[in-house]
């Protein structure tokens, strides 16, 4: 009704006028949200969508049984992991129980958001290698802070991102084997051999890598699988350098993969250090970092390493009501078994509307990618934008990402069911056909 578009309007106005300009917000005609169940949102008009991209809610909206952990701690005890309670030590070893077997990640360092783990996971390099540059990849997000939004090298999060990172960033070339500078899974190659030239040209100015860092999966890209090989291969050139290897699993871990439970698993690798937060807490910020006790060990050469709310009696029971349901629910099974059959339907849709290019990723971290010409994979940009704003309409809730903003986003709560995925596949059927 119009009385309650105007609700959602006035509360854009006031918003708009206390947020600063930088501040990031979805669509031209925001829903006013209410309420979250499982994968669904429903508005202060009682409209219901399909949440397609909160990858946060891993365990999905509502959660009951975080609910009643988060509800108990707070009525029981709030402190700080600088006392001794059970849930921090048991909640620990949960998380390093999550590494894969003999990996030697055997050490946790608790924070409260992705953007801290990824600043704390540079630190943590540069103070084990006493070095100082880190080696990022193109089209990367990693955060905000100075050091995380540092190793931010987006055209999207910022135009000038490129010409700006301090001098003790080096930006290495995206491996996208879709539309980056070698095309195809073969390509590993080939952008293995470009990253040693750029490593071998660090070593001779004297800036010896700390760390290369980038997603296990080009999670901002859209969930792009990198080509084959090119993981290893560049872990294994930065080691040859003795630099450490800097896994972001914000968006690509935590069982999203489905057939993995972390993004490197796909690679056959084993970083140095992990970085994680987003659905740890299903919405309670918690964020970590997992390395082996020798490089947790030389942050001491730092000083003193405490987080107030990183690692608490709130924090950790929420953490360990998350993981506890993740296994009741069987989250990672649902994420393989739901997420190959949409990667199946959007394939198929594929066939029918040129519009669609590549269909990116795995288990419940997939990419559409718009192109109006597959060939020269001109991004459909615009394109991609309106058909957000029809699925809204329609009551889908599903957004862009990548450089170009022509990929739809496709990472919603783990729960999704295989009916509610097809809904969105029909309702995205009818968009492309009837137009938007
Ligand atoms: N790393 C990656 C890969 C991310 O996608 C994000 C958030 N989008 C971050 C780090 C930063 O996480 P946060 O927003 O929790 O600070």
């Amino acid at each position: 009704s119009h009385a309650q578009h105007d609700e959602a309007a006035q509360e854009l106005e006031r918003r708009e006028r206390i947020f600063a300009t930088a501040q990031e917000r979805y669509y031209e005609h925001p829903p006013q949200i209410e309420r979250g169940w499982r994968h669904h949102l429903v508005d202060t008009t009682g409209r219901s969508y399909v949440d397609m991209v909160n990858n946060v809610a891993g365990l999905g909206h509502g959660h009951p049984g975080v609910a009643a952990a988060a509800n108990r701690q707070l009525k029981t005890l709030a402190t700080n992991s600088r006392f001794l309670f059970r849930d921090l030590a048991e909640y620990s070893e949960r998380l390093i129980a999550l590494m894969p077997e003999g990996s030697g990640l055997d050490t946790v360092l608790l924070v409260n958001s992705g953007s801290e783990a990824v600043d704390l996971g540079i630190r943590l390099a540069q103070a084990a290698t006493g070095r100082r540059t880190v080696v990022a990849l193109r089209e990367a997000y990693h955060g905000w802070t100075m050091a995380s939004d540092a190793v931010t090298t987006s055209a999207y999060d910022n135009p000038h991102a490129l010409e700006t990172r301090p001098d003790w960033v080096h930006i290495a070339d995206v491996p996208n084997p879709f539309r980056g500078t070698y095309r195809g899974q073969d390509t590993a190659g080939r952008y293995l051999a470009d990253l040693a030239a750029d490593l071998d040209g660090l070593v001779a100015d004297g800036r010896e890598p700390a760390a290369f860092l980038c997603e296990s999966v080009l999670g901002n890209a859209g969930g792009v699988l990198l080509p084959d090989g090119y993981l290893a291969g560049a872990y294994e050139l930065v080691r040859a350098r003795g630099g450490l290897c800097i896994a972001d699993e914000v968006q690509v871990g935590f069982g999203r993969m489905g057939s993995t439970f972390w993004g490197f698993e796909q690679s056959g690798v084993v970083p140095d250090i992990v970085t994680i937060a987003k659905p740890m807490g299903n919405g309670f910020p918690i964020g970590g970092v997992i390395t082996s006790k020798r490089i947790a060990d030389a942050l001491s050469s730092q000083g003193q390493f405490f987080s107030s709310a990183g690692g608490s009696t709130l924090s950790s029971s929420v953490g360990l009501a998350v993981l506890d349901a993740m296994v009741e629910d069987d989250l990672q099974r649902n994420a393989l078994e739901v997420g190959r059959h949409l990667a199946d339907a959007l394939r198929a849709l594929a066939e029918r509307h040129p519009l669609i290019g590549p269909v990116h990723g795995e288990g419940l971290y997939l990419g559409l990618e718009l192109v109006r010409d597959r060939e020269t994979m001109e991004p459909a940009d615009a394109e991609a934008a309106a058909i957000c704003e029809r699925m809204r309409e329609l009551g889908v809730i599903v957004l862009t990402t990548s450089e170009r903003s022509n990929v739809l986003k496709i990472k919603p709560p783990l729960c999704l069911t295989i009916e509610s995925a097809d809904h969105v596949v029909a309702m995205l059927d009818r968009v492309l056909t009837d137009g938007w």
